[in-house]
């Protein structure tokens, strides 16, 4: 018979009568739902009486049939059942309880007569949870179901939280393991088996196997660990490398504390287990992003530093040297330019491979028994790679490893079917020789490297070997230089000539100054030899040319008396057969009349059989400007083959003015100058002149044109207009 229902799940709204008291605004999820199966209908009022007085909901089967189908539909809190039932005895319907899933942790509490001592047994084999004897007395039957409702939600708590550390355990690869030491077992977590690769089996292990499935360089490491953990007492804990099942490596942090008896005996060890492997990767990526390059796999210049610190304390302790050696591909900009960016890309993984060839050492090892520094290798920047080379005893070690370097890259590359050669530019800095911090030896390595690229590159150059401070300021001058022009950091200044004895302007040469931000205004000589080695100076005269023009242009308009403005050129213009463009573009920009314009060129424009020169400088003479052959003497030219060139002045250097007085040598030189220009039909000008006596001098040998500190030095255009005024004047 079914049973009287008093709820019905499906009706949860209905109102309800509990206890005498409506409690249809209660939330039903509050109220514990009980079921209750009893054939005796007395016995079932009696306890649903006892349970509505208690404010449970009860829900009532007369017989044992009908204990599953209820049972499933209500999903009760607690189970009360009667044992013996005619038709489906207690102890078989909590068995079918039990077997639901939803019946695995509901409690069942089993009424058994007080007699039926081997139906206790039964009702405890067929899974109940509890018993009250019949008769039921009501305060009994009230405690017991309200201790067992009790126990059941803290059991569900408990499970709750086991079953949220379990998940925690397994996304954190965490297990946990005890071991006994009396035994030596080990009893673990699941976690701990499946970081493992062993099955689950419920059987303890010894601590053997643990110890096996650690690679074997660590397995001593790790018992000698635990042997002094044991022997202090203290907890412990370490990372090592073991081999799973399947024979996969995994990396695991172990933590243990050692409990002891109450003897103070070590007897028992706690501990957890983790499986770190993908944090260890993840961790090594971020280590291979921030310290390796991606295109070569070679260090880059932020572990450089690591390399170069630790090198140091072993070169102290040692008493060796570090060499760093700067190694740029020549013209590598034209491999990108001309073959694309990928092809660029696959030179420099070719070339950081023979780097790391050219060092490896067991390629020594067969070569040579030799001594051998120990090398690192970093990509510094683009085509730039600095090697670290340590254990190193002296040059002639460098020397060696550097040869291997640039015969090694020297070879050609075969890049997408094209052969190409690239060759390299190696500069070395040793510490502690030539510096001893990091920074200063990269720059020495820089600029040796340079140096050796100004040599005609594909070499090697030591920095000591090569360089002195003044090439060091020489080469940073050099890149200020570079940008001196669109600094606006160059001036003019004029020097004026006259005609001796007196102050009557016959015109003017100018010169270049650099208004350098740190070391001040700099004379031609400070910086020109530098600007003709590095071949700014085209730019350099070219921005002259421009401006003397354009002041040229300013005294024409002025109607200013005419002035013969000399201007300097260098011998680099004709080389690059850019002077009559250069001289075209002002003449053309400005406007002005040429015959103001004269062009002194040195007598190394001469040398040699070069056509274009005698074109260049006679379409120079047929635009009407004037041509002057300056510091002559200086060079190997001689006056006879002045007549193939259409010059009209030749200027006397002014080292054989200084000692015109004094040196009998530089005063016949000057006199044979002088005589032999005027059979030229040749000006001379006399360069230098700072004493009234040289003047003398050179007025008795016939040279009427001279310029020098005795007269004016070099003046601001500013001062040279006063001058100028003052000296027509007191002409007048
Ligand atoms: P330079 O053309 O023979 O110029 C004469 C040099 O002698 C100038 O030096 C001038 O300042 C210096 N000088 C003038 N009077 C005296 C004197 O009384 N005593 C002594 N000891 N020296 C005197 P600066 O300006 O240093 O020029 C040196 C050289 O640089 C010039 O020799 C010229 O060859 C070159 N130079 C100057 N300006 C330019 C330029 O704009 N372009 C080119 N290509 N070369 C220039
Ligand atoms: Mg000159
Ligand atoms: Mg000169």
């Amino acid at each position: 018979m079914a049973g009287l229902f008093l709820l019905s799940l499906k009706h949860h709204t209905h109102a309800l009568r509990i206890g005498g008291r409506l409690l249809s605004s209660m939330p039903k999820k509050l109220l514990p739902v009980i079921l209750i199966a009893e054939s005796d209908p007395a016995i079932r009022c009696l306890v649903r009486d006892i349970l509505e007085q208690d404010g449970f909901l009860v829900k009532e089967v007369g017989n044992g049939c009908d204990v599953i189908p209820t049972f499933k539909q209500l999903i009760p809190d607690l189970v009360i059942l009667d044992m013996n039932m005619p038709d489906l005895d207690g102890s078989e319907a909590c068995r079918q309880i039990r077997g639901t899933p939803a019946g695995l942790n509901v409690p069942v509490i089993m009424m058994i007569g007080i007699d039926d001592q081997e139906s206790f047994k039964t009702a405890y084999i067929s899974g109940a949870t509890d018993f009250i004897a019949k008769p039921i007395q009501r305060v009994l039957m009230s405690h017991r179901v309200h201790f067992v409702i009790r126990s059941s939600k803290t059991m569900k708590k408990l499970q709750f939280s086991e079953a949220r550390l379990l998940d925690a355990q397994i996304m954190a690869k965490l297990g946990s393991w005890e071991m006994d030491l009396v035994s030596g077992k080990i009893q673990c977590s699941d976690e701990v088996y499946s970081i493992l690769g062993w099955v689950p089996d419920g059987q303890s292990r010894s601590f053997e196997c643990f110890m096996n499935a650690i690679i074997p360089g660590e397995k001593e490491r790790i018992a000698a660990l635990m042997k002094e953990a044991l022997k202090t007492g203290s907890n412990f804990s370490f990372e090592c490398s073991i081999v799973a099942t399947e024979g996969i490596e995994k990396i695991i942090h172990c933590k243990a504390r050692i409990n002891r008896d109450e003897k103070g005996e070590a007897n028992w060890i706690v501990g957890f287990f983790q499986d770190i492997s993908e944090r260890r990767r993840a961790e090594e990526e971020i280590r291979r992003l921030a310290y390796y390059d991606t295109l070569t796999g070679l260090a880059n210049r932020t572990m450089f530093s690591d390399y170069f610190n630790h090198a140091v304390s072993f070169a102290m302790r040692t008493k060796t040297l570090i060499a760093i050696l700067f190694v740029d591909l020549d013209r590598f900009k034209l491999i990108n330019d001309s073959l694309g960016h990928s092809a660029g890309d696959k030179v420099l993984k070719e070339v950081a491979e023979r780097l790391r060839a050219s060092v490896r050492k067991y390629d020594y090892i067969a070569r040579e028994v030799e001594h051998i520094p120990e090398a690192e290798i970093t990509r510094f920047a683009g085509d730039e790679f600095l090697m670290l080379l340590k254990n190193v005893r002296n040059y002639h070690d460098v020397g060696k490893v550097v040869q291997r370097i640039h015969d090694s890259l020297s070879a050609p590359y075969m890049i997408d079917d094209t052969e190409i050669i690239i060759t390299t530019s190696i500069g070395i800095s040793i510490y502690p020789i030539d510096g001893e911090n990091m920074e200063d030896l990269i720059k020495y390595s820089d600029i040796a490297m340079y140096h050796a690229k100004r040599q005609g590159r594909n070499t090697f150059k030591f920095y000591s070997q090569c360089l002195d401070t003044s090439t060091r300021n020489h080469l940073e001058l050099e890149g200020q230089l570079r940008k001196a022009i669109k600094r606006k950091e160059l001036l003019v200044c004029y020097q004026p000539i006259f005609r001796a004895p007196g102050i009557d302007f016959s015109g003017i040469e100018t010169m270049v100054r650099w208004q350098h931000p740190q070391l001040g205004l700099l004379c031609a000589e400070r910086f020109l030899p530098l600007a003709e080695e590095t071949g700014i100076i085209t730019e350099i005269d070219e921005w002259v040319l421009a401006h003397v023009c354009r002041q040229i242009r300013i005294w024409q308009d002025r109607k200013d008396p005419f002035w013969l403005v000399s201007v300097n050129i260098s011998s680099q213009n004709f080389k690059k057969r850019s002077i009559l463009d250069m001289v075209r573009s002002a003449l053309e920009t400005t406007g002005i009349d040429p015959r103001w314009l004269k062009l002194e060129i040195t007598e190394g424009v001469l040398l040699g059989s070069d056509p274009y020169v005698v074109t260049a400088l006679e379409s120079l003479h047929e635009m009407g400007i004037r041509l002057a052959l300056d510091d002559f003497g200086t060079g190997c030219s001689s006056l006879s083959c002045l007549n193939k060139f259409p010059v009209d002045t030749v200027k006397i250097d002014v080292c054989f003015i200084r000692d015109i007085l004094t040196d009998s040598d530089c005063a016949a030189i000057t006199s044979a100058i002088i005589a032999l220009s005027r059979s030229l039909k040749l000006e001379t000008i006399a360069e230098g002149v700072e004493t009234k006596e040289q003047m003398e001098a050179l007025l008795r040998m016939g040279c009427g044109k001279m310029q020098g500190n005795y007269f004016s030095p070099p003046l601001m255009l500013a001062e040279l207009e006063q001058f100028r005024r003052e000296t027509m004047t007191s002409n007048r």
